[in-house]
């Protein structure tokens, strides 16, 4: 309904609809009695109009008041014997007709515009509901675009904090990779001075030295490869999310921290299920939780009497996860506080951050898996972490 349409025009002030009510009913009697128009004789439907008018513009006041009128008029000027307001009792049925059509008629004219404009008001308000709809909507996305940032912001944040944390151990541990690195680089230098000899020989034993030679290039490839995932985890990066297999990063990170435990004596064991499912992750993370729990079971075995054993086990669980435990022979939770570990900046140790366990149960969740802690029995403690699968995610 357009509200250009003259018939929705908004109502007059009350004088108005009065005004036109007298007014419509002087026009239809003038017309009614204007002698070119030989109208006299079919005066109701110009009084009919003018009650029509004054009830939709008026409403029902100024319609009874063009009733009232037009009822005089047509009584004064057009029943016989006219100009007399004396009794006409000949002309009476001709009268209730039409006062009777008239108030009828303007009472409906009067309805009909009193229904349109709720059905006008109904529109209105539910204008207003619709712009007031579209506002909140407009709210809600921007609270959303913002509450997206935060969250992008808040990832990024941990990010730079695992980072910041897992630069600031690999620096704890430079004598131990300078070490993890020298060791190929020494066997590479000896096989290359080997290949000498044979080949300075006077008679030169090629095949000697050629199976020198090849364990020269495999150790120095080894030591390449080492520098290459230290590199890695001291890169600075978003974290990506990629397959991994979670036995090969146990197995890179034995790599890396074995000199850390030969230098303390203990031994590295380890118990991987074959053919575990991979797992959706960010590779260099993963790396970070298994050094900060590899290296807590050295922290609390180094000091110990008698076994000192790190044990790696991973193991396929329920609900298609797949379970890496870290076991150690050491001191065992701290007693009443075991619940503190995962608190950030809770440490027992003189010169601890008490970061690592923290940022290492965010890395778990951010991968929607699970990081706990049990004592073992009869000594030591145990770092379980469960993190969902390939095949989890299909299902
Ligand atoms: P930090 O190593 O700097 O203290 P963490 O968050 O890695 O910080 O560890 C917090 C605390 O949890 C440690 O100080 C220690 O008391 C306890 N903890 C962690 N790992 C072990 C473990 N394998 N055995 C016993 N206690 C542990």
């Amino acid at each position: 309904m357009p509200s250009s349409n003259p018939l929705l025009w908004p109502r007059p002030p009350v004088t108005w609809g009065y005004g036109i009510a007298v007014l419509s009913v002087i026009a239809a009697l003038i017309i009614s009695r204007w002698p070119a128009l030989h109208l006299q004789d079919a005066p109701v439907s110009l009084f009919l109009c003018a009650v029509i008018l004054s009830a939709w513009f008026g409403g029902a006041g100024p319609g009874l008041l063009a009733t009232a009128l037009s009822a005089f008029a047509f009584y004064y000027y057009f029943l016989p014997p006219i100009y007399s307001l004396g009794a006409k009792p000949g002309e009476i049925p001709r009268f209730l007709v039409f006062t009777v059509s008239v108030l009828f008629v303007g009472s409906l004219s009067a309805a009909q515009r009193s229904a349109m404009e709720s059905l006008r008001r109904a529109r209105d308000d539910l204008k207003e509901t619709v712009q007031e709809l579209q506002r909140t909507n407009e709210a809600l996305q921007a609270e959303s675009r913002e509450r997206k940032r935060a969250e992008e912001a808040s990832r990024q944040a941990q990010a730079d904090l695992a980072h910041v944390s897992r630069v600031t151990t690999m620096g704890e541990l430079t004598a131990s990779l300078a070490h993890e690195v020298n060791q190929p680089i020494g066997a590479a230098v000896t096989n290359a001075n080997t290949c000498i000899r044979w080949l300075a020989r006077d008679t030169p034993n090629v095949e000697e030295a050629r199976a020198a030679a090849m364990r020269s290039a495999k150790d120095g490839m080894r030591a390449a490869e080492i520098v290459s995932r230290i590199r890695l985890l001291f890169k600075k990066g978003t974290p990506q999310r990629e397959f991994v297999d979670i036995n090969e990063v146990v197995r890179e990170m034995i790599v890396l921290l074995r000199g850390e435990a030969t230098r303390h004596n203990i031994s590295v064991r380890t118990e991987l299920a074959a053919e575990l499912p991979p797992v959706l992750g960010d590779r260099v993370q993963l790396q970070q939780v298994l050094m900060n729990l590899m290296l807590n079971g050295m922290d609390a075995t180094k000091d110990v009497d008698g076994t000192r054993e790190l044990a790696i086990k991973s193991q396929r669980a329920e609900n298609e996860q797949v379970v890496v435990t870290v076991s150690d022979t050491g001191v065992g939770l701290p007693a009443q506080q075991a619940d503190q570990i995962f608190k950030a900046f809770f440490t027992t140790k003189p010169h601890g951050t008490g970061m690592g366990l923290s940022i290492s149960r965010s890395i778990v969740e951010s991968h929607g898996g699970r990081l706990w802690a049990t004592d073992n029995s009869p000594r030591g403690a145990s770092f379980h972490f469960a993190l969902p699968t390939k095949a989890e995610a299909k299902e």
